[in-house]
């Protein structure tokens, strides 16, 4: 079986290599802090003291780290994996970047006989946990095939999206669909509230019609549970969203509604509240709803909560 370092080892990167050492394959593993590498070398990986020494151990790379600049740095910054990789190591990033960088770093990778593959996933901490992520690839098509059995033991829907950089556009326009849509829900919940009806039964009727989702199941029920302990945090859909709407600006695609969305999360940023789950989006539908000077004459009773 190929040795495989693992970098990053947070919400997502952690349980995912935990995932690698159930299913056998031998394992090193570095994070920026301890405490994680220490709780998987209990468990049989072994700890190692840069990118750079992951990488001369290694056959495969794996990076989940949180934005652009971490993996360029970890990747191709110094004592990082391009120095201490030899030429046939492959690298799969799985972290949510821009697709242009994931790009370029895949050029900087074959110049050195590195082959890098572009798969960030989608399926939450609990995916991660249960092994259940969708895998969205871009690179090699060879080296992707190769990888097949490594990435089945973290995922069961992984699709080859197409040449370097396909996964990023790919979970790209997922984030774009989660935000747009947690959005939805948080205007027709807090409508539905105003108006008087009880929003846990309107999300149960919801589910049944066209306008049900997988969203509408967990994060409409987060919503009406006021539960917003993360899950995905504020800050990273606000990352993912500004990805979104640079590789718009590079590709002359327009996206006013993934604009407003990305506004409404760096204003939850700017409060403090980048690491509350990107359900927490409602709390500004709500005080909208609380602030509305001046009601249609034939709306409900303004006493009514605007809370869901
Ligand atoms: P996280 O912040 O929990 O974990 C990141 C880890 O990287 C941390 O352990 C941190 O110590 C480590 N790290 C940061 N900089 C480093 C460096 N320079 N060198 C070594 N280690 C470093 O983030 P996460 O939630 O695990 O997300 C990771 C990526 O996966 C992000 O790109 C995110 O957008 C994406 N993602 C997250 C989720 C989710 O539900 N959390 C879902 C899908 C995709």
């Amino acid at each position: 079986m190929e040795r495989i370092g693992f970098i990053g080892l947070g919400v997502m990167g952690k349980p995912m290599a935990r995932n690698l050492l159930k299913a056998g394959y031998p394992l090193v593993v570095y994070n920026r802090s301890r405490p994680p590498m220490e709780e998987l070398a209990a468990e049989g990986a072994e700890p190692a003291g840069s990118p750079r020494e992951v990488a001369q151990r290694s056959d495969v790379v794996i990076t989940m780290l949180p934005d652009t600049p971490e993996v360029e740095q970890v990747l191709d910054g110094p004592d990082g994996v391009f120095e201490g990789g030899r030429p046939g190591l492959i690298v799969i990033d799985m972290s949510t970047i821009d697709p242009m960088a994931a790009r370029r770093l895949a050029a900087r990778a074959a110049e050195r006989g590195i082959v890098m593959l572009d798969a960030p996933v989608s399926g939450g901490e609990i995916g991660a946990i249960q092994g259940t992520l969708s895998i969205m690839v871009g690179g090699d098509a060879a080296a992707f095939e190769r990888c097949l059995p490594i990435l089945q033991a973290m995922g069961r829907n992984i699709i080859y999206m197409g040449e370097s950089g396909a996964g990023q556009v790919t979970k790209a326009a997922n984030q774009v669909v989660v935000a747009l849509t947690i959005a939805a829900i948080s205007e027709a919940l807090v409508l539905a509230a105003k108006a008087g009806v009880d929003p846990a039964k309107v999300r149960q009727a919801l589910l049944g019609g066209f306008a049900g989702s997988r969203i509408l199941e967990v994060h409409g029920q987060r919503i009406l549970e006021r539960n917003f302990r993360p899950g995905f945090r504020i800050r990273l859909h606000h990352k993912d969203l500004r990805i979104a709407l640079g590789l718009g600006r590079a590709v002359g695609a327009s996206l006013p509604l993934t604009a407003l969305v990305h506004e409404w999360l760096g204003a939850l940023v700017t409060r403090g509240h980048g690491d509350l789950d990107h359900a927490a989006l409602v709390t500004l539908v709500e005080e909208w709803a609380q602030t509305q000077v001046r009601p249609h004459p034939e709306a409900p009773p303004p006493e009514r909560s605007a809370r869901p």
